[in-house]
């Protein structure tokens, strides 16, 4: 199939021409976004394979289906970018990647709260100063703390499949309980207030719904232990972020660690026509020592990258058997 591929970087670009085994497929990479300014880049394909930011719209999907794109392959699981109901209408089959590797956010996770808790981005910042003090790094061991998950899915056992490696004592809310995984990893499930209570360490690894929109409110943070770290690596919306910063302030929450956050939109992956700084949240966010902020890379690696472009790409050869 001809391919047009979307919002490309050049990681994008060697996993996807690796996983292009024999080149049984012919790629063009855009660094564009797909959405209706770009769309006249689909000409002459059969495909387009976007990326989890796109705005697939009925309009855009209406032109696509003119030009004759048959298929969207999404390099990605979180389809919220496409009109999957005027997809169907202008008959164009619409493909994912549901799972990748779980293990890539939940290392990207410890990644975060490692460096939180032991203090060690403000240490590298010393030393490269020359500054050896030592002082106000103390940190604190995770061995023996309680680890709550909130979301016990692909990503949230993984995540405390390695805190258990570390000793952390694993407590998980779901509203989907499982006691077989419950037994395999090695946690109890609790009600979200028991969680909130008794995590030393709270990381969230839910979708991001109605339901659980602001799940980390004022009142979530007041149940929460003094001292407790927050590690959000799932979606900004979760954490109702104002609340968060006066936490901050008051010295209850100890550590804030985010992959994502709730003013993502504009600023996703590097646009840098949407200064980080530009941000009044972000900006205060980042006045915090303790707070440690990521650009959504939680699924930024090589293995992770593989695992997308070989179903992407599988996706395809799919859809042209029929
Ligand atoms: P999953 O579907 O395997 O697991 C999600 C779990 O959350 C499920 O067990 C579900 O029952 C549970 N859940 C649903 N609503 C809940 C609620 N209100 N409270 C508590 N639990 C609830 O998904 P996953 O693969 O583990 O991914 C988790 C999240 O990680 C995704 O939703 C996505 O937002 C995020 N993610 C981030 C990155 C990144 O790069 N940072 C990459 C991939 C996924």
């Amino acid at each position: 199939m001809r391919i047009a591929v979307f919002d490309t970087h050049k990681y994008d670009e060697r996993a996807l021409n690796e996983a292009n085994v024999g080149q049984q497929h012919v790629l063009e990479f855009f660094e564009e976004r797909l959405h209706d300014k770009t769309v006249e880049l689909a000409q002459g394909f059969d495909a387009v394979c976007p990326f989890v930011n796109c705005r697939l719209t009925a309009p855009v999907l209406k032109r696509l289906a003119e030009i004759g794109v048959k298929l969207v392959v999404l390099r990605a699981a979180g389809f919220n970018g496409i009109d999957i109901a005027a997809a169907q209408e202008h008959g164009i089959r619409v493909a994912r990647v549901p799972a990748y590797s779980p293990e890539a956010v939940a290392e990207h996770c410890f990644a975060l709260l490692l460096t939180l808790v032991r203090k060690t981005h403000r240490a590298f910042n010393r030393v490269r100063e020359q500054n050896f003090s030592l002082d106000g790094l103390e940190g604190f061991n995770l061995h023996g703390k309680t680890f709550g998950a909130l979301g016990a899915g692909r990503i949230g056992q993984c995540a405390m499949r390695i805190a258990r490696g570390f000793g952390c004592k694993l407590i998980a809310y779901d509203p989907y309980e499982n006691p077989q995984i419950a037994k395999d990893v090695g946690f109890d499930y609790v009600a979200l207030d028991t969680l909130l209570r008794d995590a030393d360490i709270i990381s969230l690894h839910l979708p991001l719904s109605a339901q659980s929109h602001h799940i980390i409110d004022a009142n979530a943070l007041t149940l929460m232990r003094q001292g407790v770290v927050i590690i959000n690596t799932s979606r900004g919306g979760l954490i109702d972020t104002p609340a968060v910063i006066e936490a901050l302030k008051s010295g209850k929450v100890a550590g804030v660690g985010l992959d994502v956050y709730e003013m993502e939109e504009g600023v996703f992956f590097h646009d840098l026509s949407n200064s980080l700084i530009q941000d009044d949240m972000l900006a205060r966010l980042m006045t915090f020592p303790n707070v440690l902020i990521t650009s959504h890379q939680g699924f930024l690696t090589r293995e992770a990258l593989h695992a997308i472009a070989t179903t992407t790409l599988g996706n395809a050869d799919a859809f042209a058997a029929g």
